[in-house]
């Protein structure tokens, strides 16, 4: 690589003009140096195995330490889980026995106790549903973060399988697989090596976890969380997963695939793109359906809280009408509550804050929306006015109240929907 200082270009142009053909080749061939450099510094940024030197000759790969080649981002996690297995399968029965007799010193008899394989084999089943829950939540999370990232740029959804963004290599199935793809390839593309957003991982795990925590609370205690719910012995996984409750599990899923489009609206705020009014509509379309067809799933009314007795001739039409109350209030207080943010949160968050309010109106009733609008709201403001000063930025912050002030709600539910005594 031989590159001329620019002084001894200019001694050139002052010997005379007979040079100056070498000068322009001169400059071509720096030129050249420059990109040569430059590539040479890409390729160290993005293959550090295959470090060109000084001359531009690829040196000898070198050989790296055993436990270097190994990624442990991938067998790490693995190694957790399968020590969590044994953990929750083996000593776990001890704990969970002790756990008991502290919670409640009386003794229990059930008239039959399982065998000690038994026990195991129920534990280990126990622990690869929570595990299959938590996946399926992933795997709605990188549905979701697809949408996030193509829907408010105009591109499809459904077809065009996923390509790398820099080199536009098409993926492999195992680098489309939630969470392991993303530590499979240390967060880097494949073929070109450059970074992955964080946000495709983050997005899953945190969606998996929505989906396991709306699992515990509201799925296998059958439906504790949930206001004006007839609760009845036959819980666990082996009454509700096993010998499947449909309603339940349909309140299961609106419920934690709503909390996952808040989620979803976030991801997008984080890439400072506006989720589109038209992707919003279809999601609300979506996210209530279930609730016109399936009756039970309507926990609130619109009408519990108000002074109004009303009966409709067609028990549909009543379905209808709390989500369109939901929907009415849930954009109103929304709209209020988003004009009132404090004045760092960017515009396209505002637009996520009204429509995740409108979803939240649409799935869990006016009475829900408001109170967790307006929590929320009180919340994101008292946690900004420390920082006022020196925050630039404070999109995510509100949003993420917003759904951390839903989940929380959610959670205990039919406890605060009989404490205001609706
Ligand atoms: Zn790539």
């Amino acid at each position: 690589m031989t590159e001329l200082p620019s002084s001894s270009n200019i001694e050139k142009v002052n010997t005379g003009t007979a040079e100056f053909e070498e000068l322009v080749s001169d400059d071509r061939l720096t030129s050249d140096a420059a990109t040569t450099k430059q590539s040479a510094t890409i390729n160290a940024f993005t293959h550090s195995s295959q470090l060109e030197d000084s001359t531009g000759v690829p040196a000898v790969r070198r050989k790296r330490k055993w436990w270097l080649r190994i990624n442990w981002m991938l067998l790490l996690p693995t190694i957790l889980w399968i020590i969590g297995w044994y953990l929750y399968t083996y000593p776990g029965v001890a704990w969970e026995e002790s756990f008991r007799r502290w919670w409640n010193p009386k003794p229990q008899s059930f008239g039959y106790s399982w065998s000690s394989p038994q026990r195991e084999l129920i534990r280990t089943i126990q622990y690869l549903t929570t595990f299959w829950f938590f996946y399926l939540g992933a795997s709605i999370g990188s549905f979701f973060n697809v949408v996030a990232g193509r829907w408010p740029v105009g591109k499809g959804i459904v077809f065009g399988g996923s390509k790398c963004p820099y080199c536009a290599n098409r993926l492999r199935f195992i680098h489309n697989t939630p969470i392991i793809g993303w530590l499979w390839c240390k967060g880097r593309c494949a073929f070109c090596h450059l970074p992955i957003a964080t946000r495709y991982l983050w997005m899953e795990v945190a969606i998996g976890s929505i989906f396991t925590l709306l699992m515990f609370r509201e799925l296998i205690t059958g439906g504790a969380n949930l206001p004006h719910w007839r609760l009845d012995s036959f819980v666990g996984f082996e009454n509700i997963v096993f010998s499947p409750k449909w309603v339940l599990i349909t309140a299961y899923l609106q419920h934690s695939v709503l909390f996952a489009t808040l989620v979803m609206l976030i991801s997008s705020s984080t890439s400072g793109l506006r989720f589109p009014w038209s992707g919003w509509f279809i999601f609300v379309i979506c996210i209530s359906c279930p609730k016109l067809i399936e009756l039970r799933i309507e926990f609130v009314r619109w009408t519990d809280g108000l002074p109004i007795q009303q009966s409709f001739p067609i028990p549909h039409f009543s379905a209808a009408s709390t989500v369109l109350a939901g929907l009415l209030i849930g954009g109103l207080v929304g709209t209020v509550t988003a004009k009132l943010l404090p004045p760092r949160v960017e515009s396209h968050s505002r637009t996520h804050w009204c429509q995740a309010a409108w979803m939240l109106g649409a799935v869990l009733g006016w009475q829900a929306v408001v109170a967790i609008s307006v929590s929320a709201w009180l919340l994101t403001y008292l946690m900004w006015l420390p920082f006022r000063r020196h925050v630039r930025a404070f999109s995510i912050v509100a949003l993420a109240t917003l759904l951390v002030v839903g989940v929380v709600h959610h959670m205990f539910w039919r406890e605060i929907v009989s404490m205001i005594g609706l």
